[in-house]
């Protein structure tokens, strides 16, 4: 199997093996065409396994074939035009089209490396961090240039949306990356908070090494007819 074969736009194909990547792992094989068919998944994977592509490579896949406005300008540039009209500016909330909730700052920042590696010749798509003990000023930045896609740690995305600088009404696709981890960790009330701020409408991907218990439990509850993946 290669992953022309999986349905990938030529760009991603060309991404991945330029990154190195021979032929897809066993999760992307059975993830990425599920994902670019709409599917919700829950995939019971290991690090190490290929899982962030399996979920990055279909998601910006989606991204890949929406044109952007013509000239459209980022809110940071609305604002300063409005600035030099004189008038007061309203900091606009960012509308990202894709969510990633990790456990880690680690993991976090991991997701975003490799995404960065995945849009190498899609310049529209930016990702960005969203972490504890990153400054805020730094991040208010980071948001003010409505990035596509948000990756998260859960309490510090709770600070941003509980002060009105992310709106979620416009997220196609949620994943919750090791979101055993995430449990354990006691994210789970921030977790039902920032899904419960996202349209049902959304595609939402679950990777966690196991798949009982708890973390079944709610990944059941978050998705809708998910094809189940056991690595
Ligand atoms: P992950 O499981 O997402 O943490 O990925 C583990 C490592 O495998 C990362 O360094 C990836 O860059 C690499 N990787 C992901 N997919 C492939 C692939 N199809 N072929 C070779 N390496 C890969």
């Amino acid at each position: 199997m290669s992953f022309e074969a999986l349905g990938l736009h030529a760009s991603l194909v060309k991404a991945v093996t330029e990154a190195g990547y021979l032929k897809p792992t066993a999760v992307q094989e059975q993830a990425i065409p599920a994902a670019i068919g709409g599917r919700d998944l829950l995939v019971s994977s290991q690090t190490g396994s290929g899982k962030t592509a399996a979920f990055m490579l279909p998601s910006l896949n989606k991204f890949a074939n929406i044109e952007p406005a013509p000239m459209s300008r980022t809110p940071a540039q609305e604002a300063q035009s409005a600035r030099s009209r004189g008038e007061r500016v309203r900091f606009k909330p960012a509308q990202p089209k894709m969510l990633v909730l990790t456990p880690t700052r680690e993991l976090a920042l991991q997701v975003t490396t490799a995404t960065e590696q995945y849009t190498t010749s899609m310049r529209r798509i930016r990702a960005v961090s969203i972490l504890g003990g990153m400054p805020y000023p730094k991040q208010m930045q980071l948001l003010s240039k409505n990035p596509e896609i948000l990756v998260a740690t859960p309490g510090r995305l709770i600070d941003h949306m509980e002060s009105g600088k992310i709106d979620f009404s416009q997220l196609e696709i949620l994943v919750l990356d090791e979101a055993d981890r995430m449990l354990d960790m006691g994210f789970i009330e921030d977790i039902e908070k920032i899904v419960a701020a996202t349209p049902e409408t959304r595609q939402t991907m679950l990777f966690s090494a196991t798949l009982d218990g708890v973390v079944g439990n709610m990944a059941r509850r978050i998705t809708k007819d998910p094809l189940t993946i056991q690595i």
